[in-house]
């Protein structure tokens, strides 16, 4: 089976062709991120208009590189949620219209759901059950992922997702949108010296997490430090980058025990942070447990993680009907 997944969530427009085997055909991403750094975040208006000029030419590209013509597609996906509302609806309506054009079965995908396939695309992709972390710039869950359809959640943040808190930090020290990457290169190599931000682990038991009180903290050390140099910056970049990488560890090494899982796999944006996949594989490896971290490429918002996720519900034969509407917030996950 061919799937074309189309992902328009938030700043990416994004078109993939994978098939029934989670073999990638073509992936192609138009970034907006340099549209939206000036205004230090992603203005949803912007966004929903710069979709609607991307799409055409992204899926066109997504086509070609896959060396497919529409007649070799045997399902569309799109993402349906959660996200910016304007912002699904040109990927969502675009998708709907292809389906209905060609007589397709559509599916409307969870964009967590996405994120989690975005593992079974890996080489080698992790086996069931395992433990996955979606840590992006909305959310960061952690899942106890039985099959390809049956997906538990474990724990989940209840105030700032991770990479939010990168986002703020790097606001607060002055180093633009969006943060994670930023951060990461400053902090690469450095010694977090003496500062020593809080790494909040909640009650003995929980998967869930906080980064609102490390975000406070960091704001408060710079209020009354200096921190002008850029070395100071680096200094507090790499201490916020250690607290954060020390909680995901904890949390995700006593998950996978609780479940009796010997696979971690991490994926959403904030998984592109070769300095947290490091130190995780690191500490995992104490517990006989593997860590598997997609490419970068597959870290982000893209559409084969959509098209994978797809070409499962198409399979089982969870449709959406061309009725339906997108969602802005994940309240049940199969939702
Ligand atoms: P969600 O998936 O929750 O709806 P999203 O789709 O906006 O949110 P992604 O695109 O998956 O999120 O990830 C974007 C986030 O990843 C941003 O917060 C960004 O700062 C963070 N990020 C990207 N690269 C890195 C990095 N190298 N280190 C840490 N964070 C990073
Ligand atoms: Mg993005
Ligand atoms: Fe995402």
């Amino acid at each position: 089976m061919i799937v074309l997944g189309i992902e328009s969530s938030c700043d990416e427009t994004a078109a993939a062709v994978v098939d029934g085997h989670n073999r990638i055909l073509s992936s192609v991403i138009a970034s907006q991120v340099d549209a939206h750094r000036p205004y230090g975040g992603v203005v949803p208006e912007l966004a929903s208009r710069m979709h609607v000029q991307a799409i055409t030419p992204v899926v066109t590209r997504a086509m070609d590189e896959a060396n497919l013509s529409i007649q070799d597609i045997d399902g569309v996906a799109a993402t349906r949620g959660p996200g910016l509302v304007g912002a699904l609806l040109v990927g969502f309506t675009f998708a709907k219209a292809f389906a209905w054009a060609k007589n397709l079965p559509f599916a409307g995908v969870n964009h967590l759901e996405a994120h989690i396939h975005s593992l079974l695309l890996c080489r080698p992709a992790p086996e069931f059950p395992f433990i996955a972390l979606v840590v992006s710039g909305g959310h960061t869950n952690i899942y106890h992922v039985v099959s390809d359809n049956r997906f538990e959640l474990m724990g989940q943040t209840r105030d700032d997702a991770a990479g939010e808190a990168f986002d703020k930090v790097a606001k607060t020290l002055g180093l633009g949108y969006p943060g994670g990457p930023v951060i990461e290169a400053m902090a690469r190599d450095r010694d977090p010296g003496d500062i020593v931000f809080p790494r909040s682990l909640l009650e003995k038991g929980s998967f869930d997490f906080s980064f609102s009180g490390l975000k406070s903290a960091v704001a408060r050390y710079v209020h009354e430090h200096p921190v002008q140099t850029r070395d100071d910056k680096a200094r507090v970049a790499a201490a916020f980058q250690a607290a954060v990488v020390d909680v995901v560890c904890e949390k995700l090494v006593a998950a996978a025990q609780s479940r009796h899982c010997r696979q971690i796999g991490i994926s959403g944006g904030v998984s592109a942070n070769q300095t947290l996949v490091a130190a995780l594989t690191r500490r995992a490896a104490r517990y006989q447990i593997e860590v598997i971290a997609p490419p970068v490429s597959l870290c982000g918002d893209n559409a084969a993680m959509v098209a994978a996720r797809g070409a499962v519900m198409i399979r089982d034969g969870h449709l959406c009907g061309l009725d339906k509407d997108v969602f802005s917030r994940a309240l049940n996950l199969s939702a």
